[in-house]
Order: C-alpha cells, then sequence, then structure tokens
C-alpha cells in the first residue's frame, strides 16, 4: 500500500527515535513505533503535539486529546490513506495500533482453516468477498475503516446509538475508497446482536466485536477515572464516582459506548445465546473478552450451546493483555 506522497521540507531529525511496541503481529504496522517525522509529513497539524519524552524518544501528550485526535488523523492517513477521519465530539478514540492488531489476528484465523491449529494454513483470504460484521462499530468505525483497507473485506458495521450511526456513515461517505465496503446499520435493541441488523439471507465469513465492558454509567464513570489517574497520575483527576468529568470522556468514551446491562460478561454471553440461534450466520464468531476472569463462564456457555470449535487468540501489547474469544458451529450436524 503506498503511503503518504508528499512531505513538508521540515523534519524532526534527530527527534524521530521511535519506540517500537513490543510483542504486536508481524503485519502490524506500527510494530517498529510511530515514524513521526513521516506522520507530521502526512499530516503537518500533528507537528504542534510532537515533543521528546521522558525516556528519549519521540511522542506526544497521550493526556491532551488534541494531541491524540492529531495522532490518529496521521496514523490513519500515513497507513491507510484514510485522510478524513474524525471523532464525534466526546466520542471513544480509539488506539489504532490495538485496532489493527485485532484485525490481523482475525485474518489469522480466518487463514488457519476450521479444524487446526492457529498458525495460517493458507494465504489471508482477502478482498470483498470476505463479508465482516462488526457489532458496536461506535462512531470511529474504526474497524471497518482499518480492515477495508488493510484486507480489502466487506464489512457491516452495526450501532446502537444513533448519533454514532450518523457520524460513522458520515466517516464512510467521506472516504471514497472504501465506501462501496463499508455499511453501518442502526441495531434498534441494545440487547440484540444480530436479530434487527441482518437479513434473513445473509451470512459472514466472521463477526468481531469490542463490546461495552461495564455493567453501570457509574462503574464506567469510576473505571474511566482510575485509567486515567493510572496512566496520567493525579493530575487527571476531576470528576469523582458517578460522574463523567468532560475531560474524563476524551480517552473513556461516552457513557453509552463504555457500559451495558451485565457488562461485558452478560453482553458476550447475549452474544453467544444469539448465536446459537443463527449458527450457520457467521463462519466464526468472535469477540473482544477485556477480563481473563470472564472466560471460564463464557466457555461453559459455549459448551451448553454445543459450539464445534473454540479458540482463545492471545493479544499482548506490552504490559497489556487481551485476548479474542471465537467460536464456530461448523461441522456441528445441523449447522
Ligand atoms: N468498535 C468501536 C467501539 C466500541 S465501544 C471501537 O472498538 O472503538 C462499543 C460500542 O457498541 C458502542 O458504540 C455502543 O454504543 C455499541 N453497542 C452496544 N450495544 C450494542 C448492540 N447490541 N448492538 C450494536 N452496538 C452496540
Amino acid at each position: 500500500m503506498p503511503t503518504c506522497a508528499w512531505r513538508v521540507g521540515d523534519t524532526l531529525g534527530p527527534m524521530n527515535r521511535r519506540s517500537p511496541k513490543e510483542g504486536l503481529h508481524p503485519r502490524n504496522r506500527f510494530r517498529d513505533g510511530y515514524d513521526f517525522e513521516a506522520l507530521v509529513a502526512c499530516r503537518p497539524a500533528l507537528a504542534r503535539y510532537v515533543r521528546p519524552n521522558a525516556h528519549g524518544t519521540t511522542s506526544i501528550d497521550f493526556a491532551d486529546r488534541e494531541a491524540v485526535k492529531a495522532l490518529n488523523q496521521a496514523l490513519l492517513g500515513h497507513a491507510y490513506q484514510l485522510h478524513d477521519w474524525d471523532i464525534q465530539p466526546g466520542a471513544l478514540c480509539p488506539p489504532i495500533p490495538g485496532r489493527s492488531e485485532h484485525l490481523h489476528h482475525l485474518a489469522d484465523l480466518l487463514a488457519s482453516g476450521a479444524d487446526d491449529g492457529l498458525v495460517p494454513r493458507g494465504p489471508v483470504p482477502r478482498g470483498p468477498d470476505v463479508a465482516v460484521l462488526d457489532i458496536g462499530t461506535g462512531a470511529s468505525c474504526i474497524y471497518p475503516l482499518i480492515g477495508a483497507r488493510e484486507y480489502g473485506w466487506r464489512f457491516v458495521g452495526t450501532e446502537v446509538d444513533a448519533a454514532a450511526c450518523v457520524w460513522a456513515t458520515g466517516l464512510v461517505a467521506a472516504h471514497p475508497e472504501v465506501s462501496g465496503r463499508i455499511e453501518i446499520r442502526q441495531q434498534p435493541s441494545a440487547q440484540q446482536c444480530f436479530e434487527g441488523v441482518v437479513g434473513g439471507g445473509e451470512s459472514f465469513a466472521l463477526s468481531m466485536c469490542n463490546p461495552p465492558f461495564h455493567a453501570s454509567a457509574e462503574e464506567a464513570a469510576e473505571g474511566n477515572r482510575r485509567k486515567r489517574e493510572n496512566l496520567f497520575g493525579k493530575r487527571s483527576r476531576g470528576g469523582g464516582a458517578g460522574r463523567v468529568n468532560p475531560g474524563d470522556r476524551n480517552f473513556g468514551g461516552q457513557a453509552g459506548e463504555l457500559w451495558c446491562p451485565g457488562g461485558e460478561l452478560g453482553f458476550v454471553q447475549r452474544m453467544i445465546t444469539q448465536s446459537a440461534e443463527r449458527p450457520a450466520l457467521c463462519g466464526w464468531f468472535t469477540t473482544l473478552v477485556s477480563k481473563g476472569a470472564h472466560l471460564p463462564p463464557l466457555s461453559r456457555a459455549l459448551r451448553a450451546v454445543e459450539a464445534a470449535d473454540v479458540r482463545v487468540l492471545k493479544m499482548a501489547h506490552g504490559q497489556k493483555q487481551s485476548r479474542i474469544l471465537a467460536w464456530t458451529f461448523r461441522g456441528r450436524q445441523g449447522a
């Protein structure tokens, strides 16, 4: 894929020392760290936020919403030629390397075949014949945008929040290079994953999801406050438990993005039950599971619905561990 065609005369010179990102997938475009020189060349507006950090490398202030947005815009522009991405005011600002990582692991799952290990057996399937259902695509529409550029896949992105749907639809329209391959559909019920957004005759190679993980708005606000304090120290404090500080939303996302009845566990349990009602809808049903402790009850739920194959794809970036739970009914009688 070509990179940005033009460069500005000003470079960051010795400031452009990279900080490689440990453990990322071999195909992850960001595993060698950020090339700030190239990023600024692609998105000059980023320049004002770039500065050396305490580790002797170049970075931005991740507590500054505008800086994070400018970095995201530069990364999407430089790596994927998506030059018109923007974030809905107050919505979640997704880390681009992590979202790409998720897609690369799913690509390997598709390449692995149904019944062997996780080592890709064949080439990663590419192109619009690979249909992907992204449940809860968010205002950022981040998985479809990256996936359509990286692998040429076709996406249906579903979203329960009406304003997020409008924003995501606008982003798709703003990128003609992918607009023919991404469709946004509004999910009328937060309790449903498939019903209401997919037709009877439709099928997908896989479904994917980054589920809301808190069980209440209060828990979401408290989790968000703790996350910011861990990342940026007490200076980021502001909203108490139960109150979403407007500044905190920059990183945590709007309340609806972050919570649902039953939290992550409830959401994925509903997804499992509903997948069993339409076992042939997706070759693989998948979802991110942020808490390792949720895996045992989810495995039990998958046994109860007699999934034919269940896999846990581990993702590690730096200190952070996360995992994708994947299951299929292919091969099961009647599926
Ligand atoms: N995919 C984006 C957003 C994840 S946040 C990202 O990774 O950054 C989870 C999203 O799911 C929110 O936008 C929320 O509004 C949406 N959502 C919650 N329940 C849903 C449901 N049942 N169907 C579709 N979207 C849902």
